[in-house]
């Protein structure tokens, strides 16, 4: 587990050394909570430290932030693909040709590629970031089945690589997909760096991406104060704050209870009358029983304020138009995803109005299959309207977006997948 307390600090650690408020040491952070690395995030608060910790003229020089690691390499502002490179991480494809490629490492995807690599498959796994997805931002996972005293998100997606690798699963990390083309018995996905991956069925695995606010100066805050997701890698810089959980779900109830334990404060900011239709009951439970958690309803993050780092919000009252202003220097976005499957739709595979994949029965129109499906059989209960291309997860229409039903769903992908292969 990563411990991030300056005691704490082991020689194995990572130092990320870089000031409050930069946007690219919060991603390199999250990468490393996410990727169960051991760090230590050096805040630095003038030049002179800036330059006895970092090496650097300023506490502005472009090469913060610094990332020392264990065997004494020293990158100056690396990006995550450098990052990874350097743990050793960033491979190329050994195979010329798969047996199943699965794109994002959630798990749905791990799922899938324990038992892809499992049955005998040639599986590939693509991942954009960190293996994980959703699930590896959580600080403990505490309904998912086997593990009464909960498990963080990072442990769980750590063992399910492993367990994928030891079956002979390939991970490409840092690596996104954008395209994809279908030739006869196959499909070439194309990755951004300009990769081509070609197998002989594909799972579509790529979840969702967290949902905006929407507010003019987002961006600028992004990393400055404003996190989506429950922000694990920022609970120990939380110490005595005041932060703001937007959103009633899951991810916004933990989220609050996990800042509880060490924020002075914690505002759930919701915007219908109460948590009861969002909120599993022991979360309810919990924030209520919490001295120092309190939720306000009917409201909405209307504008955020600082300079360079957020510092307040107004909220205003969705029925009154009441408005109010809170101090803050962690406001954390908990409202949902979206699906990312512009990709899907530009090579005509079938999507519903909010951009999730449709698979199997769920393709019917009245009673009838889409014209794009053109074999005798029906489609698998996973399989989108492109024989051979599954969708697994969060990202498929109609999924029930808990990490169990992920998990069941990437292991019933690869039993589809079998079938499939067989007959064609
Ligand atoms: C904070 C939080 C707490 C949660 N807590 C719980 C809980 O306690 N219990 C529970 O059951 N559920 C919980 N959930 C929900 C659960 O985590 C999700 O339902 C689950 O992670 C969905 O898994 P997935 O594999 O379908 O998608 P995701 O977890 O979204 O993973 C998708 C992966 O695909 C990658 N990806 C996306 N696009 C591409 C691309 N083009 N190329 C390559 N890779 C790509 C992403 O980087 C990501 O790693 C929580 C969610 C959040 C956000």
């Amino acid at each position: 587990m990563t411990d991030k307390s300056q005691d704490a600090t082991q020689p194995s650690d990572v130092r990320v050394i870089g000031r409050a408020g930069s946007a690219m040491a919060y991603k390199i952070r999250d990468y490393l909570q996410r990727s169960d690395v051991p760090f230590v995030w050096v805040e630095l608060e003038n030049d002179q430290q800036a330059r006895r910790e970092a090496g650097v003229n300023d506490l502005h020089d472009a090469r913060l932030p610094v990332c020392v690691f264990p065997d004494g390499t020293r990158m100056e502002c690396p990006t995550i693909r450098q990052i990874t490179e350097k743990l050793g991480w960033f491979r190329s494809p050994s195979l010329s040709e798969y047996d199943l490629a699965i794109y994002g490492a959630g798990p749905a995807g791990l799922s899938a590629a324990v038992y892809g690599a499992s049955e005998g498959l040639k599986t590939v796994v693509i991942e954009r970031s960190a293996v994980g997805g959703q699930a590896g931002t959580t600080s403990k996972i505490e309904n998912y089945l086997g593990f009464p005293k909960g498990i963080a998100g990072a442990d769980l997606a750590e063992r399910a690589r492993e367990q994928a690798c030891r079956f002979g699963a390939e991970f490409l990390l840092s690596r996104e997909g954008v395209s994809a083309q279908f030739l006869p018995g196959k499909t070439v996905g194309y990755l951004a760096d300009g990769t081509k991956i070609i197998a002989r069925s594909t799972i579509c695995a790529t979840g969702v991406q967290y949902r905006r606010l929407n507010l003019p100066n987002e961006q600028k805050f992004f990393g400055a104060g404003l996190y989506y997701g429950a922000g694990v890698s920022e609970t120990a810089l939380s110490d005595n704050d005041e932060v703001i959980v937007v959103g009633g779900g899951n991810s916004a109830g933990q989220a609050a209870m996990n800042f509880s334990g060490s924020a002075k404060t914690v505002t759930v900011v919701i915007r219908g009358d109460s948590l009861k239709s969002t909120l599993s009951h022991y979360l309810i439970d919990r924030i209520n029983a919490a001295s120092n958690v309190r939720v306000i309803c009917n409201t909405e993050v209307a504008e955020l304020h600082g300079d360079p780092m957020l510092q307040s919000v107004t909220l205003t009252n969705n029925k009154t138009g009441e408005k109010q202003n809170l101090s803050t220097k962690g406001l954390f976005i908990c409202i949902g995803g979206v699906p990312q499957t512009d990709w899907a739709a530009q090579v005509g595979i079938m999507r519903d109005e909010a951009g999730y994949l449709v698979t199997g029965p769920d393709m019917l129109k009245e009673g009838h299959l889409p014209e794009s499906w053109l074999l005798d059989r029906q489609p698998y209960y996973l399989e989108t309207n492109i024989p051979g291309m599954f969708a697994a997860g969060d990202v498929r229409h109609g999924a029930v977006k808990r990490c169990a039903s992920a998990v069941g769903e990437g292991a019933m992908a690869v039993t589809l997948v079998l079938r499939y292969l067989v007959d064609s």
